[in-house]
């Protein structure tokens, strides 16, 4: 059986005034009162529907939420005026449910997240470092404890959204949901607001912060401080902070995942003869055995002295390319000497002591009879 309108059943304009409707109601129900009609079974129901119409015409927001959705707005069985269910849950209840919102009892939003760009040198990105920050924040209120209250009072929940921070906007078909104009969409109001945080339940500060680089972090790294991004309102729980690691560009290592590439030059006469050169490693200085006969870009590896995987722990390797140098500022006698070697290296065995220039002069060779034939 569909209900009645409510006006109808009361018999007045839908413009009436509670004079009207309150002198409506008294007329009707000692018409249908059931003391005064126990042979009418109907009276009862009449009485019911009487009274319902009654209390909701009389309350301006359950009338407010008659006049926009209807019955469904305030229907008895969905909990309005049963059972004291707050006004405020049954519409959220309702509309929320349809209009996708699901139900909304506002909370609170959570503070926002932040973060930081940390420079770091490949040095303390690959041992680890503690550093000392400062990020500008919001911080909850000590004054009021995050409420925005003054000391001693607490804020109202909002009449006109009934804490929802939310209103209900009927758009044609569509009802939409709305930031509450009263509060804000806050479902709060505060009448006295708290002096150091004007109400907000926090207020601005640059906050100072220790923090632990773990070692073998690497460029792109980020590192999440749980509950030291902003404070959230109300009390609400704070955001993160996520410190974003940048590592700075190293003067003699490049870094690839874990392991550290460098050139190390060779003197000429180490490249031919063999020897040891002094290679730097994160951990100081380390001696590199050179074989002889060595040539520019061949690589050397040194196991272990690389970077420990901040993940796996395992210790990358640091990889030393050799670069064979070529003397300068010679005297006539170095020229000298320089010269008699290439003529003794020119002879009859080339072959034997130029492998990259076999090589290449070949291959140079094979290029031209190419562009020729
Ligand atoms: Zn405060
Ligand atoms: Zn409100």
């Amino acid at each position: 059986m569909s209900k009645r309108d409510y006006y109808e059943v009361l018999g007045v304009e839908r413009s009436a005034d509670d004079r009207e409707i309150k002198k409506a109601y008294k007329r009707l129900a000692m018409k249908y009162h059931p003391d005064r009609n126990r042979e009418d079974p109907q009276a009862e129901e009449k009485f019911k529907e009487v009274k319902e119409a009654y209390e909701i015409l009389t309350d301006e927001q359950k009338r407010a939420a008659y006049d926009r959705y209807g019955h469904a707005g305030v229907d008895p069985s969905m909990g309005a005026g049963a059972g004291g269910a707050d006004f405020g849950d049954i519409f959220g209840d309702v509309f929320g449910d349809i209009f996708g919102g699901g139900r909304r009892q506002q909370r609170a939003a959570r503070g926002a997240d932040l973060r930081y760009n940390m420079e770091l040198t490949l040095e303390e990105a690959v041992r680890g470092v503690s550093k000392e920050i400062k990020v500008p924040t919001l911080v909850g209120c000590d004054e009021c404890h995050g409420s925005g209250a003054k000391a001693g009072s607490q804020p109202q929940t909002c009449p006109t959204c009934h804490g929802t921070g939310q209103v209900q906007m009927r758009q044609g078909f569509f009802a939409v949901s709305q930031a509450c104009p009263h509060c804000r969409g806050k479902g709060k109001i505060i009448k006295d607001p708290c002096r150091k945080c004007h109400g907000e339940g926090r207020y601005q500060k640059t906050k100072t912060l220790n923090v632990k680089i773990p070692a073998g972090v690497d460029t792109g790294d980020r590192i999440r401080l749980a509950g030291e991004g902003e404070a959230g309102e109300f009390g609400a729980p704070a955001g993160d902070l996520y410190v974003q690691v940048h590592v700075k560009e190293h003067p003699i290592f490049v870094r690839d995942g874990n392991n550290l590439y460098c050139e190390v030059p060779i003197s000429f006469t180490s490249a031919a003869l063999g020897g040891e050169v002094e290679v730097p490693t994160l951990e100081g200085r380390v001696m590199l055995k050179i074989p002889a006969e060595t040539q520019t870009g061949r690589m050397f590896r040194m196991r272990g002295k690389g970077v420990r995987s901040l993940r796996s722990g395992v210790e990358g390797d640091l990889i030393c390319k050799a670069v064979v140098e070529t003397p300068v500022n010679l005297s006539e006698e170095q020229k000298d000497l320089l010269r008699q070697l290439e003529d003794s290296l020119n002879g009859a065995e080339t072959k034997l002591h130029k492998p990259k220039a076999q090589g290449f002069f070949d291959g140079v060779k094979r290029f031209f009879d190419d562009l020729t034939s």
